[in-house]
Formats: structure tokens, sequence, C-alpha cells
């Protein structure tokens, strides 16, 4: 069975840089079979996992060969740990809307049998806490099955999560979306973790893992590779490794109960007033 997952969170927040190394983590540590699809008009999704951001995007295949040309052999490339990647890229910056390329990009590649039966995983890669429109595809449609939200102890990373779990609490019944619980991406704000714990709890959720913040996964980036393809003994590694197996393992799935905007302020101002 093959788990459709995606990431969601803030903008900037590491979901890309997240997603990477724990699929490069389970397929290094776990032997996992894993496709990402990269639906972030930035076509970023993929850089560490390619070592580099030189792949031609499905809506450009699309654009100047034609949909005929949208075959696996000319838009799937194979990276690190044997991941599959595509990139569905977007219209041209300022023309169209960059959200009806995601749904073109996920209906082209279950259209020619992409997601092959053997992954254990599909990661969808989306962009910003944008939860309307193509970009709400992946949970609207019942594309992702399974929702992490990345997530860290500064306020408008808690807002945007909290947002998520509304647009998730939306679609839940039509699509059958769960979450599958908040990563802490951290910031090394004060009293981050407690935070976290408090917010995961009121949601309804868990808080899947702690991830410190650590200047390898800069070093790594540099070099275009995830910190387990640059240091596979190294401690952020091991946490990936962590992250990795706790979604493997994990059955915690469930619709959010998303707070009220002054329930919200006060949990986050209580611990940010706290240090
Ligand atoms: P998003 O996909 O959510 O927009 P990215 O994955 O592109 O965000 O991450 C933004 C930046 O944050 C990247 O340059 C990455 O190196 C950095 N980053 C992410 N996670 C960590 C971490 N745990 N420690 C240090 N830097 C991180
Ligand atoms: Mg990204």
């Amino acid at each position: 069975m093959t788990r459709k997952v995606a990431f969601y969170g803030k903008g900037g927040i590491g979901k890309s840089t997240t997603q990477q190394n724990t699929a490069a983590a389970m397929a290094y540590f776990y032997d996992s079979k894993i496709f990402i699809h990269g639906c972030d008009p930035k076509a970023d999704s993929n850089r560490l996992i390619l070592g580099g951001m030189h792949q031609k995007t499905l809506m450009d295949t699309l654009r100047d060969e034609g949909e005929d040309k949208v075959t696996v052999e000319n838009v799937v490339k194979t990276g690190y740990g044997n991941i599959r990647c595509v990139e569905s890229g977007g219209p041209e910056p300022g023309v169209g809307c960059a959200g009806r390329g995601v749904i073109t990009a996920i209906n082209l590649m279950e259209e020619v049998g992409a997601y092959t039966p053997d992954l254990d995983f599909v990661f969808f890669d989306v962009l910003g806490d944008v939860v309307c429109g193509g970009f709400a595809m992946p949970i609207r449609d019942g594309k992702a099955e399974e929702v992490y939200i990345v997530a860290s102890g500064e306020m408008m990373a808690v807002y945007a999560a909290n947002n998520i779990c509304k647009g998730l609490l939306k679609y839940a019944e039509q699509s059958g979306v769960r979450l599958g619980g908040i990563i802490c991406n951290s910031r090394n704000v004060d009293n981050e973790l407690d935070l976290m714990d408090e917010f995961t709890e009121a949601l309804g959720t868990q808080l899947i893992h702690f991830v410190p913040r650590d200047n390898i996964v800069q070093k790594a980036e540099f070099n275009k590779k995830t910190v387990i393809e640059y240091d596979d003994s190294c401690n952020q590694a091991t946490e990936y490794k962590e992250l990795a197996r706790k979604i493997i393992e994990n059955e915690n799935l469930v619709i959010p109960t998303p707070l009220a905007m002054d329930e919200l302020e006060h949990m986050v101002a209580k611990y940010g007033l706290m240090s």
C-alpha cells in the first residue's frame, strides 16, 4: 500500500528541506521506495535529492512539447536512494494560475501511471501555507491522505499551522484526508517545546518529532545534498532517521480541532512572555 503524504506549513519553515531529508532517511535506513512530487512553482522540492535543480518541469514539457511528451521517461528523474522525483513547475511568472498547474500535473502523473504500486510513499511538497485553489487540491481531492504540518514556536508559524488545520477540517469528510502530526522544525524560540506540546494537544494531534536547528543542514544544502547523503553519522541525520521511523510507524491519524483566534493568541503569548 502506497501512503500519500503532504507536508504543509508556512513558507520558509523548512517543508522542502525536512521532506527531502526524511525521504532520504526512509530510503537509506529503512529501504523505503519513495516518489516526491514537487508542487511548488519554485520547483525546488527535489534539489537535494537530485543534486541540483536541473530538471525541466512537467509544465515546461507540457507547454513546449505537448501532452504526449509528458511521460514517466521524460519528466520523472531518479536521485539519491532511488527516490523518483517530478516537479510540476508553473506558468511563466505573472502569467496564469499556478494552482491550476498543480492539478494538471498530479492528474497527468496519475494518468501515465507514475505512482507505481511498489512505492511505500508518495510525498507532495506544496507551496507555503496556501490552502486555497489549486494548492489545496492535494488535500481537497484526496490526492494526499496524510498530512504533516511543519511548524516552529514562532507566532506566524503557529498561526499558519492552525489555519492549515482549518483547511483540513473543512475537507476531511469529503476527501478522507487526516493529520498525522506536527513536526517542530526548531527556530530556537524560548519555551518552544512546551508551546508545541500544548498546541498539538489542543489540536488533538501529536508532536511527532522535534527537529533541532543545525547548521549542517545548510552545509549539506550548499553541497546540494541531504544531510543523510552528506554525513550519515552526524546528529542531524539521526534526527531525520527518527522522524522517518515515526512516520513509517505512525497510526495516529486524526481530524484536527483548530483553535479559536483568541485561544491561540493567549497560548502563544503565555509561552512568549514566560522567559
Ligand atoms: P519551505 O519549503 O518551507 O519554504 P525550505 O525547506 O526551503 O522551506 O527551508 C528554508 C531554509 O531553512 C533552507 O535554506 C534550509 O537550509 C533551512 N532549514 C530548514 N530546516 C533547518 C534546520 N533544521 N536547521 C537549519 N536550517 C534549516
Ligand atoms: Mg519548499
